[in-house]
This record gives structure tokens, sequence and C-alpha cells, in this order.
């Protein structure tokens, strides 16, 4: 069977890896180029968006922040999943709010903002600090601001209205300010839909973010009760969009209660520890929901944690010496900054997990690879 990927980054790559047992095969569209490229070999095919998408069986996508005119023309095709209000409600946070909103699942308070008053409205009924955001095409971070204080105000707004102003009227700039949640950790949930409305769930993930970029995932054993919270919102919110594939949520965790923060329609970073810690990664089981082929299990068979690669250059080889152990390079120009790879690593227990991370530790630099050292220590 053929698929094609819309974006043609890491996640398209990973699932063409995992596509080719099952005899997937995953071309993707690099919408920069508008080039139809395989995903490992970059090898570019001589074909048009509209050819690719009458010769392949299933088209998904790797991302959220799909142009109009492309996304009309995969939804037309009637191969397209997880569907058009899906991307358009993990592209939009105005969109995502609503759904939130509709299907009562609790998420941080909010006020959209389009003209400076509705700035200071958000200041005195959400109260200080907020955390202010574009609605689309956010991304790791990018396109947010912090108000901490009342002086900021002036200066923020001058930066939103340069946002908002360079919207047109078919790519509105909109923008939403939400309190800042004192949260005490963050967690995500991935899971997957298939097209009769069968559900499997992994293991709620434990994040870390640093500059507001993913830097380390930690999957262990649960509390039941944040892993039932995180099971309902998954089931309220794919249910609501009909979705078909791996959808991911993200949450703020305040004593014992699950926040949502935002919902990617898409395989997600932190979901990378799967690819060991489970025996069907999110990559395949995004892979069999969109062709039609019956979900794999989702239950975690060792403890494991994923550490990102951000703007480094290789990953230290001396890491493989470590059993379970493993490292994904995406092949991408090194950027400061960029998501270049990640680490995974799984062990029987908790404590194994740490000796393995406290070796870990010694080999990647605190600066480079934040939390591998305290993540360890928490563990043993
Ligand atoms: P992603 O790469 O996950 O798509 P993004 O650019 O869409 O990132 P968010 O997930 O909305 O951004 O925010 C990035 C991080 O900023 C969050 O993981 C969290 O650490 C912090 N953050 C965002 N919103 C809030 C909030 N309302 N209160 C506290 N912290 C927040
Ligand atoms: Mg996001
Ligand atoms: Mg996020």
């Amino acid at each position: 069977m053929n698929i094609l990927v819309l974006g043609a980054g890491q996640l398209a790559r990973m699932m063409s890896l995992e596509g080719a047992p099952l005899d997937l095969n995953v071309r993707a569209f690099d919408v920069g180029s508008q080039k139809i490229i395989h995903p490992l070999t970059h090898q570019v095919f001589e074909q048009s968006l509209g050819q690719a998408i009458s010769m392949v069986d299933v088209i998904t996508s790797e991302f959220e922040h799909i142009p109009d005119d492309v996304l009309a023309l995969c939804c037309q095709s009637g191969k397209f999943y997880p569907g058009k209000a899906a991307i358009k409600t993990g592209g939009d946070r105005s969109i995502e709010k609503d759904l939130l909103d509709k299907t009562g699942v609790p998420s941080a308070p909010y006020q959209l903002i389009t003209e400076k008053q509705h700035l200071l409205d958000a200041v005195s009924q959400l109260d200080l600090p907020l955390v202010i955001k574009t609605c689309q095409a956010g991304y790791d971070g990018k396109g947010q601001w912090r108000l901490k204080s009342l002086d900021q105000v002036d200066a923020i707004w001058a930066e939103m209205a340069g946002f908002i102003a360079s919207g047109t009227e078919s790519f509105p700039h909109t923008i939403i300010a939400e309190k800042m949640i004192p949260f005490d950790r963050e967690v995500s949930v991935i899971g997957a839909r298939d097209k009769e409305g069968n559900v499997k769930i992994y293991p709620v993930t434990e994040n870390q973010h640093t500059n507001g970029v993913l830097t380390l995932s930690l999957a262990i054993e649960m509390d039941e009760k944040i892993q039932q919270q995180a099971v309902d919102a998954f089931n309220k919110l794919s249910l609501s969009m009909n979705y078909v594939g791996v959808l991911a949520i993200e949450f703020f965790e305040v004593s014992g209660t699950l926040m949502v923060n935002e919902i990617a329609p898409r395989v997600h970073n932190s979901g990378h520890w799967t690819q060991q810690g489970t025996a069907c990664s999110q990559f395949e089981n995004h892979l069999r929901a969109v062709a039609g082929l019956p979900l794999g299990c989702t239950q975690a068979q060792k403890p494991s944690v994923m550490i990102n690669v951000l703007g480094q250059g290789a990953i230290p080889s001396q890491v493989l010496t470590i059993d379970d152990v493993k490292s994904h390079w995406y092949g991408k120009t090194q950027r400061a900054g960029r998501k270049m790879g990640h680490i995974n690593v799984s062990a029987e227990d908790n404590s194994a997990l740490g000796n393995k991370l406290l070796q870990l530790a010694d080999m990647l630099p605190e600066q480079d690879y934040p939390g591998v050292r305290l993540t360890a220590e928490r563990l043993l």
C-alpha cells in the first residue's frame, strides 16, 4: 500500500522506517519545495501533488500547519486521515479551545485577543502572569510571549499588533492569552483510533521542557487517576472529531488534576519512547490506523526515557555501549535548537533505568542534554 505523508521531516521519516515491514510505502510531500520525496533518501519523485494524490491509497500528515489549498486537494480525494476538522483544530488554538469547551475537557483559562483592550481584559480577568500565543503556526514554544507585569503591556501589544496586521483575509493571524498555569509537571497522552472507532492508548508520559522545547520524556508507571483522566480526554476529543490515526494531547498536572495545554493531530515527540518501550510504536499504530489495519498493543513493556538532541552535533557513539540505548538521527541540516535526533533508553525496572541514565549523564553534557542526571537521581 502507498501512503502519502504531508510534511517531509523526522516524523514522516520514522513512519517510513516502521511502515516498510508492513509493506506500507511512504512518500512525503515537502511543503517548502512542493516536491514529492522519499522521506529517508530525499530522492525526488517527478510527480505533482495531484499525481501523488491519485496514485496513493491513503494520505496523512506529520504536521498541522497545512496550507488550505493542499488540505482541500487531499480532502477531496477522500483518502485523507485524520480529516480536515482535526487538522484545523490542531492548527488553530481558537478552534482547539472551542472543541475543548464543547466537549467539557478542562484546559487553561483563556481570552482571545484581537485588540489592545482584550489584552487588558485578560490581565484583569485571568490575572498575571499570562502566556500569550499566536493561534496559528506556533511550535517548539515559538510565537509566544510571557506577560509578567503591567508595564510590559505596551511593548508586547506593539509586537502582537504587528503579527495580527500581517495576517490576510484567507490566512488571518489571531492571538490567545492564557493564564500561566503553575503546574506540578507536564504530561501527555498518545493514542490511536481506527476507522471503526476502536481505540488503543499508551501510558501517560511525563515531559520536561527547556525554554519551551521538549528535552526529555519519561515513561514509567503512572498514577492510575492521572491515566484515567488522560484516557477520558482522549476518548472525548477523538470521538468528537471522528478521529482516525494517532492523536497526542499535552496536559498540565496541577494537584493531581489534568488540564489540557494543546492537542496535536499526529504522532508526537513525547511518544518517541514507544519505539522501544512498546511492541507497537506510535508510528506503526498511526500507519495501521490510517491504512485500515488492526491497531497494535500499546502497553509499556519496559520503563523508558527519550532524550532529545537539540541542535547539537552527532550523538556520541559511546552511548551505544549501554544495553537498551538506541540513537535515532534524522539527517537534517544542523541549526541551533533544532530537533536533530533523539536517544531512547529502557530497562527492566526504574532503578536499572536510573543507572543507565546516570551512565548517559557522564557522556552527555548537561547544557546540551538537560535533566538527564536529575531524572536518573529521581529513579534511583
Ligand atoms: P509544541 O512544540 O509542543 O507544539 P508549542 O509551540 O505549540 O509547542 P505550547 O505547547 O503551547 O507551545 O507551549 C510550550 C511550553 O510552554 C509548554 O509545554 C509549557 O511548558 C509552556 N506553557 C505553554 N502554555 C502555558 C501556560 N498556559 N501555563 C504555563 N506554561 C505554559
Ligand atoms: Mg503545539
Ligand atoms: Mg506543546
